[in-house]
């Protein structure tokens, strides 16, 4: 009873071939398990197609968040809101210096930043006599409070500013990136 000779199938062509064949002698395809990957070029390329798409998402994920401007102040605009300014003038080097000095009150659930501050004066008529604009650098979280002061050149005399209103003008969403 001699010993049955031990076969195996071609990986490749599937030809029946010697057990300890190393290279398939109808294909030329070589046996070993690495062999696998050379035939198979789809595997390693997929995981590098894998690898490619998670660093570009992760990519655009931080990209949106250093360029996303934020949420559109015009549609918070009565979120953000000053309450309880008043206005001091001082004689500063031989001219007149406003100072208006309140707090800035969020309703929202955006934080505000690079808040742009309108001071409005009026006279004793109630007519508009003067106006200054400045920026408050802080941040007012969301639900949060602020205090701010602004001062301005006043070019009019002293008699002419009787009320005053501060009205906030634009802000950014402090979560944006710039
Ligand atoms: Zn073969």
């Amino acid at each position: 009873m001699g010993e049955a000779r031990r076969t195996k199938t071609c990986r490749l062509c599937y030809m029946e071939i010697d057990a300890r064949a190393e290279k398939c002698p109808y294909c030329q395809q070589w046996q070993h398990r690495l062999a696998l990957t050379t035939v198979r070029p789809a595997i390693p390329s997929l995981i590098g197609l894998a690898v490619m798409v998670a660093v570009l998402g992760f990519a655009a994920y931080t990209g949106r968040r250093l360029w996303w401007s934020g949420e559109d102040f015009a549609n918070h605009a009565g979120e953000l809101t000053v309450t309880g300014s008043r206005m001091d003038f001082w004689n500063v080097n031989g001219g007149l210096r406003a100072m208006v000095v309140g707090k800035l009150r969020n309703k929202g659930s955006v934080p505000w930043k690079y808040i742009e501050l309108e001071c409005q004066f009026y006279d004793a008529e109630g007519k508009l006599v003067d106006v200054g604009h400045e920026s408050h650098s802080g941040t007012v979280l969301s639900h949060g409070e602020a205090a701010f002061s602004v001062g301005f050149d006043a070019d009019l005399p002293r008699e002419a500013y009787v009320g005053h209103q501060v009205i906030v003008r634009a802000a950014r969403d402090a979560r944006s990136g710039w």
